[in-house]
């Protein structure tokens, strides 16, 4: 396999999508980004200082005002917002929503468009998110759509929760995620779905190994 390759991987919340690109990444040694955590990482500064994300002049200065550096190590992405590193502050489902709420907004999609691109110029990179296939990289060499049911989605939304010291209630959580996927694929910009040459896979009842697996399979059948 090349280097080079951009392999994008889409999906709505909980589909599995993280731990498997990081799994795929490391399997192939290529970088893993997570866009989600830029979009949070813009939600953060903007909670943080109590920024009303309904007030186009603010949120057009968050996204002038705000550094957002990534830095790869060791198959993990760190983010560093203002010089800080935000690591778990930004997994919150305060901040995932917050994200989903901006990130319907074309300044906050321009603001991080660059920074998305800028990080796969050289390929050899694994991107996760919603618009990887259709807006950021959109002549990717493999496109997957990553899929699951939602009460399959929940129940691993939670365990996630929990295992970062969150608990959460998953009524609360199945509120969240459907408020979350409704707002990403009704938007009008980049909105959440397959493009044409994603290759769409359902995760509901594979493990997360055997998704990686098919994956590989996928790629090296082509
Ligand atoms: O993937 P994650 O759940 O961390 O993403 C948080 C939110 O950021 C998503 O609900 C979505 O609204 C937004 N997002 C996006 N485009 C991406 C990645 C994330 O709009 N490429």
């Amino acid at each position: 396999m090349h280097k080079e390759m951009i392999i994008t991987i889409d999906g709505p919340a909980g589909a599995g999508k993280s731990t498997v690109s990081k799994m795929l990444a490391k399997k192939l040694s290529y970088i893993y980004l997570d866009t989600g955590s830029l979009y949070r990482a813009l939600a953060y500064k903007g909670v943080k200082n109590k920024i009303n994300f309904e007030d186009m002049e603010a949120l057009n200065n968050l996204c002038s005002n705000i550094s957002i550096v990534l830095k790869n190590s060791e198959g993990q992405m760190k983010v560093y917002v203002d010089g800080e590193d935000v690591g778990d502050k930004i997994r919150t489902e305060e901040i995932g929503l917050a994200a989903s709420k901006i990130s319907a907004y074309a300044v906050v999609r321009q603001r991080l468009l660059q920074l998305q691109r800028e990080a796969g110029r050289n390929g050899g990179i694994v991107a996760e998110g919603r618009d990887m296939g259709s807006v950021v990289f959109p002549k990717a060499d493999f496109k997957f759509y990553l899929d699951a049911d939602i009460k399959e989605r929940i129940k691993r939304r939670h365990k996630e929760l929990l295992g970062k010291g969150n608990s959460s209630e998953l009524l609360a959580i199945q509120k969240d995620m459907e408020t979350r996927d409704n707002q990403d694929s009704k938007r009008e910009i980049a909105p959440l779905k397959p493009t044409s040459s994603s290759i769409i896979i359902d995760s509901t009842k594979l493990s997360l190994q055997e998704v990686v697996d098919k994956i590989v399979r996928q790629m090296a059948n082509k």
